[in-house]
């Protein structure tokens, strides 16, 4: 493809994602596809000539699009937010213009120094401890996702703790609500299933501390190591926050590394009322939370932040001869190889630098400020509502809630919603019941949506028809011209 013809593709196609998005709440939010429906649609073989991209559009439109569930519809409250942005879209664009393998700080110094930056940025913009700064002994990086930040802290705390020889005797806590991704970077790291201690939770959700205090006593009892601890602020099910400051003030006596997981409640910093969701944060070892959830900035971008960055380095640094240069040699830069498990990495800086640009502190904290205030008036509609009751409060941007008439209602009001294509809504278990989560913080979600949402739940609940929402021809509207 000559340059003349990327600029003419592309866009075509940067008209084609604008109508998009401008047209997304039109359709059904769900994907109504059944499995195998995309693949009988595709030619079982590769092409053996060349195609005209126009071709590969059309493709795009009739195959790949009744695929797609609309996560960047303002009518998507299911799982969680992946709210992604114009200037998010533009700097993925450019991240792949430049294809650029940042590996190294000397491989493209720009992909790593605006790295390091914007992190400390993002230490400003969230009110974060200044121990995560790239000045001190700490530091932040972008990971893929918080996933891969929850192995690599488990890697670092296993590194401080003596390493792999002496991991036989390490064991770890996090919360029966912790991520499940906690249990995969054990799984991952090589420990047994019994070194993931798992800790009771409370009503709300939340670790019990006397529970994490009885096992932890029970383990140093029986010689035992605690090296990790994962506290979660902000659990996927529930929006649930443990207690930070309490876990590390009981586990850091022992030398225990302590991961704070905020992957989607993280964002929450940017308004300064609500930085309740940092506190206990200046005596942990790591923490991180996800851009592409709540940030307005699409997937992958995790930040992760280390007090102190000298283990996470240590236990992931290996020097091939082919990756030696002076700059790294010297010890004058941050090589990011060494704070992640791959050895490639993309220049994913970009994006969260022109959504920080795009949209200023001020912007980031409105959008997020009005989430919250959409998700809690919600949260008071349901409250005062025979037909509904509220799991617990909203005090970020998720509702949980539940049919008064119990498990079969409000699994049925779920699916009555979610079948007519003007919502998506999913579900949890809180106490072996059925919950309705409604995530709000999708970027065009208005009040207006909001409404629609309660209107469609008292529709189902009432029983009263709804008319499903039907996928227009011509999708999306005018990107065919
Ligand atoms: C979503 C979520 C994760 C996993 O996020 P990825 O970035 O997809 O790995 C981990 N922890 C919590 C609390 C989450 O909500």
């Amino acid at each position: 493809m000559t340059p003349d013809d990327l600029r003419r593709h592309g866009h075509r196609l940067v008209d084609w994602v604008a109508d998009y998005l401008e047209g997304v709440g039109d359709y059904p939010v769900a994907s109504r596809s059944a499995p195998g429906d995309v693949r009988a649609a595709l030619p079982p073989h590769p092409p053996t000539s060349p195609e005209p991209f126009d071709a590969v559009l059309d493709d795009v439109a009739s195959v790949v699009l009744p695929g797609i569930t609309h996560w960047q519809s303002p009518d998507f409250f299911a799982y969680f937010p992946a709210n992604a942005s114009g200037p998010s879209i533009l700097g993925e664009l450019l991240s792949a213009g430049l294809g650029v393998q940042g590996m190294l700080w000397a491989t493209s110094p720009a992909c790593t120094e605006l790295e390091t930056h914007v992190l400390d940025w993002v230490v400003d913009l969230l009110g974060l401890p200044d121990r995560f700064r790239s000045d001190g002994p700490g530091g932040g990086v972008i990971e893929d996702s918080a996933s891969s930040a929850t192995l690599v802290a488990v890697l670092a705390a296993r590194h401080r703790a003596g390493g792999a020889a002496a991991m036989g005797e390490m064991v770890g806590y996090a919360s029966a609500e912790a991520h499940s991704s906690v249990r995969k970077a054990f799984t991952v790291a090589g420990f047994r299933d019994d070194q993931l201690r798992v800790v009771d939770v409370d009503e709300h959700q939340a670790l019990r501390l006397d529970h994490l205090r009885t096992l932890v006593e029970e383990d140093v009892a029986a010689g035992r190591r605690p090296f990790f601890a994962c506290a979660t602020v902000g659990t996927t099910g529930t929006m649930a926050v443990d207690p930070v400051r309490a876990v590390a003030e009981l586990v850091v006596p022992h030398g225990t590394w302590v991961h704070v997981d905020a992957a989607m409640a993280g964002a929450a910093g940017v308004v300064p009322e609500l930085r309740w969701v940092n506190d206990g944060l200046e005596l942990v070892d790591s923490w991180c939370f996800d851009p592409h959830k709540w940030l307005f900035t699409n997937f992958d971008c995790d930040c992760l932040y280390v007090a102190d960055r000298s283990a996470l380095v240590e236990a992931l640094s290996i020097v091939p001869e082919y990756l030696r240069n002076a700059a790294s040699d010297a010890g004058d830069v941050i090589d990011y190889r060494d704070w992640q498990v791959p050895l490639g990495r993309r220049f994913r800086a970009l994006k969260l630098w022109f959504v920080i640009r795009h949209y200023g502190a001020e912007g980031l904290r409105h959008h997020i400020g009005r989430h919250v205030e959409l998700a809690q008036g919600f949260a008071a509609r349901v409250e005062v509502d025979p037909r509904f009751e509220l799991v617990r409060p909203a005090e970020l941007s998720l509702v949980c809630f539940r049919a008064a008439a119990g498990d079969d209602e409000s699994e049925r009001i779920m699916h009555a919603v979610n079948a007519s294509g003007r919502a998506l809504l999913s579900h949890t278990r809180v106490d072996e019941r059925f919950v309705i989560r409604a995530s709000i913080g999708q970027t065009t979600t208005e009040q207006r949506h909001v409404d629609a949402l309660w209107e469609l739940l008292g529709a189902a609940a009432d029983g009263r028809p709804i008319e499903p929402r039907l996928q227009p021809d011509g999708f999306p509207p005018g990107a065919r011209g």
